[in-house]
């Protein structure tokens, strides 16, 4: 990954050659310069020469000159790249990185999930049956805002209607997995369904959860397919808005489904993470262990749980 050109600049600019340089050799004020034997070629008596004031150093043996990290790139035998991040962390100055394509392109599925969450909690707004479930289910309407709960229209003109609004294309919407294309336009997965956003790690909505509000509609509980932003197994619901919980209490409540997640950040339990029905995985194991010491499995059904248990 290459270093974005603000960082270069900035190191350019902070980096002050007198400040770099005296870390490796001893230098001697002489007027308005400071003078050292030179690291880069054998002599008796001091030319090289560091100019605080001119922000370079040269060396009047060898020849040699440049900037702090020309000096630093020369002195320890290392690229460019990695001068700059040595020095960025010797300023405190955050490195940045240009984005690979495939970091691009999530981005920009990113943009349309979002839009699309925004649609969903739009019509969650008008739908006085999702509206009737979460309150039979005794959802707060903080907890709705928190977690972006939404309402996905049986209408699906409603929705088309909307991508055209926002320029978002039919191809765009099966890449983030929401629709199976048909002859005619497009079946929405998720009509008729609450929608729980799926974030990761960083708050990008990776997929989307469905929870039918119709009993004789199967299967009760739907996820988006896999997608490029989307590996089943690689994440956990909840873990965005459970970070800061998990990294204060060092340990992790681990649940199956959305409602049992939800449930539990209301009533202040906070640490908790669901792993959507799936089995959990080496890789979601993997990810909590970076911010916590202990996990404690909560599933309710026994084969879930025990295939949790043995991985
Ligand atoms: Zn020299």
């Amino acid at each position: 990954m290459a270093i974005s050109p603000e960082t270069v600049e900035e190191v350019n600019r902070v980096a002050n050659v007198y400040d770099v340089i005296s870390d490796y050799l001893s230098l001697k004020r002489q007027g308005s310069v400071y003078v050292a034997l030179c690291p880069f070629h054998t002599e008796k008596t001091p030319s090289f020469v560091v100019s605080p004031t001119k922000n370079i150093f040269k060396c009047f043996g060898c020849g040699i000159s440049g900037n702090a990290i020309k000096f630093v790139m020369e002195y320890e035998k290392i690229s460019y790249f990695d001068a700059v991040i040595k020095l960025a962390q010797k300023y405190n100055i955050p490195v940045k990185y240009l984005d690979s394509e495939k970091e691009k392109l999530n981005k920009g599925l990113y943009v349309i999930t979002r839009m699309i969450t925004e649609f969903y909690k739009e019509n969650l707004k008008k739908s006085q049956i999702a509206k009737d479930y979460l309150k039979n289910r005794g959802i707060l309407s903080r907890t709705i805002e928190e977690f972006e709960l939404g309402y996905c229209p049986e209408d699906s003109s409603l929705l088309q209607k909307y991508i055209q609004e926002k320029n978002i294309t039919v191809e765009d919407l099966e890449k983030i997995g929401l629709i199976t294309k048909t002859d005619n336009g497009f079946k929405d997965k998720f009509s008729g369904r609450l929608i729980f956003p799926i974030k990761d790690i960083k708050g990008n909505i990776i997929a989307f959860g469905g929870r039918t509000l119709d009993s004789a509609r199967q299967p009760k509980y739907l996820n988006s397919p896999e997608t490029v932003i989307y590996k089943k197994g690689n994440t956990l619901y909840g873990i965005y808005e459970s970070l800061e919980h998990l990294k204060e209490k060092q340990s992790v409540v681990i649940v199956e489904g959305y409602m049992d997640l939800i449930s539990l950040f209301q009533i202040g339990i906070k640490n908790v993470v669901a792993t959507l029905g799936t089995a959990f995985t080496k890789n979601q194991a993997k990810l909590l262990k970076k911010y916590v010491k202990e996990a404690v499995l909560m599933f309710d059904s026994d084969e879930a749980g025990k295939k949790a248990v043995i991985q």
